[in-house]
C-alpha cells in the first residue's frame, strides 16, 4: 500500500454539470480531494474570482508558462487556452489528496499519456435537451458561444470511449454518491502493491 492520493480527470460536456458536482463532492467528502484550479486565458465569467475559478492569463503569460514547463498538460479549447499548472498537483498527491482536473479530453488524453495510473470519467447530462437547457439557462453566454459549445460537444462525443466510466448525472446527490465510490475503489486499486 502506498499512501499517494490517485490523480482524476473529470470531463464531459460544457453544460454537463461538472462544476456542480465537483463542488458537491467537495463539500461532503473535501477531506479526500483536492481540486487543481487551472490557468485559462478566457475572459472571467459574472462571479469567477482569480485563484478560484481559474488563474486568468494573457495570452503572453499563458505562453510563457508553457516555455516554462509549467503545466501537466495544456490545451486550446474554442479560441482560448486551458492549462493544469503541475507543481500544485503534485504537491497534493504526495499528500495523499486525490486531485480532480476538470478539464476538456485533448487535456486528459495527454494527463492519461504522461501519467498512465489516472482515471478517465466523464460526466454526462440524461440527455441533449438537458444540455441545451443547461447551457443556455446559465444565461453567461452568448448564443455564438453557446452554439461553438454545443459543436464542440459532439466532436467530443467521439472520444468518450476512451474513459475509464460514463457518469450520467441526472440526480446530483446520486451521482456524488457514484462518483466518490469509484474513486474510493479505484484508489484501492492503483494503490495496492
Ligand atoms: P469553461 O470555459 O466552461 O470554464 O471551460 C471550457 C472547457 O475547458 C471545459 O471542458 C473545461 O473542463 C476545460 N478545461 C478547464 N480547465 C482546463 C485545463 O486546465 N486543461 C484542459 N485541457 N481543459 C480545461
Amino acid at each position: 500500500m502506498n499512501n499517494k492520493g490517485i490523480l482524476i480527470v473529470l470531463s464531459g460536456f460544457s453544460g454537463a454539470g461538472k462544476g456542480t458536482l465537483v463542488k458537491r463532492l467537495l463539500e461532503l467528502h473535501g477531506e479526500e480531494y483536492a481540486l487543481s484550479i487551472s490557468a485559462t486565458t478566457r475572459k472571467p465569467r459574472v462571479g469567477e474570482e482569480e485563484g478560484k475559478a481559474y488563474f486568468f492569463k494573457s495570452n503572453e503569460e499563458f505562453e510563457k508558462m508553457i516555455r516554462e514547463d509549467a503545466f501537466l498538460e495544456y490545451a486550446g479549447y474554442c479560441d482560448h487556452y486551458y492549462g493544469t499548472p503541475k507543481a500544485y498537483v503534485d504537491e497534493q498527491l504526495e499528500k495523499g489528496k486525490n486531485v480532480i482536473l476538470e478539464i476538456e479530453i485533448q487535456g486528459a488524453l495527454k494527463v492519461r499519456e504522461k501519467r498512465p495510473d489516472t482515471l478517465l470519467l466523464f460526466v454526462t447530462p440524461p440527455n441533449g435537451d438537458e444540455l441545451k437547457n443547461r447551457l443556455t439557462g446559465r444565461g453567461t453566454e452568448t448564443q455564438e458561444v453557446i452554439e461553438a459549445r454545443l459543436s464542440r460537444a459532439s466532436e467530443e462525443a467521439e472520444g468518450v470511449e476512451a474513459y475509464d466510466y460514463l457518469l450520467i448525472n441526472d440526480e446530483l446527490d446520486i451521482c456524488v454518491e457514484e462518483l466518490h465510490e469509484i474513486i474510493r475503489s479505484e484508489h484501492r486499486r492503483l494503490t495496492r502493491q
